[in-house]
Formats: structure tokens, C-alpha cells, sequence
């Protein structure tokens, strides 16, 4: 048996990817940012607070992605956020209505 909580999150930020011919050139996106959390065992009747899920995401909100990651692609800023949530098992990062990237255990 396995606990599995989801969190979505919609933020706004600018990014471009140095060196692209197209994203090379600042623009923003509106991300929306789905996250998987599953454990075996509850700690303090949680699979993870969904607070610090918030907390983490809210990092990239109103940002420029640049100042965070150096490379800023949707891929790299799954990596950010696998790397920070605790019991994370997938996340999933819409750039626009039509393609997302994704990590996943
Ligand atoms: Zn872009």
C-alpha cells in the first residue's frame, strides 16, 4: 500500500535559453506545475506538507528562471524541484497548453 498525494501550482515567470534561436530572446510563461508525493509510511499522518511543495514552487514565482538555473529549461526546473520536495516521485511542468516536461522515479 502507498500514500500518494498531488499538488498543482500555476506560476508566471521570464526565462530564455542562451544560445537558442528562437528562446534566446527574454519572454514569460504562465507554468502550471504538477507534483507526486507517495511514501509507504505516513510521518505525522503526512505524506509531505503541502506548504513546503508551495513554498519550494513559490522560489520560481515572479522570477526570472536565469537567476535560478543557468540553462532554464521546463527539464532543469523539474530537477530543481525533484531535488528540493521531500518523497517526491514525479513532477511535471506545462511550458505552454501543449508540452511538458517531466521527471519521474
Ligand atoms: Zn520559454
Amino acid at each position: 500500500m502507498k500514500y500518494i498525494v498531488y499538488k498543482t501550482t500555476t506560476i508566471s515567470a521570464s526565462h530564455f535559453l542562451p544560445g537558442h534561436k528562437k528562446c534566446g530572446k527574454m519572454h514569460g510563461h504562465n507554468y502550471k506545475i504538477e507534483v507526486w508525493c507517495s511514501v509507504d509510511k505516513l510521518v505525522k499522518g503526512m505524506v509531505v506538507d503541502f506548504d513546503k511543495i508551495k513554498a519550494i514552487i513559490s522560489e520560481m514565482d515572479h522570477k526570472c528562471i536565469n537567476d535560478l538555473i543557468v540553462m532554464p529549461t521546463a527539464e532543469n526546473m523539474c530537477l530543481m524541484i525533484f531535488i528540493e520536495v521531500p518523497n517526491i516521485v514525479r513532477v511535471r511542468i506545462w511550458e505552454t497548453d501543449n508540452c511538458y516536461a517531466e521527471i519521474s522515479k
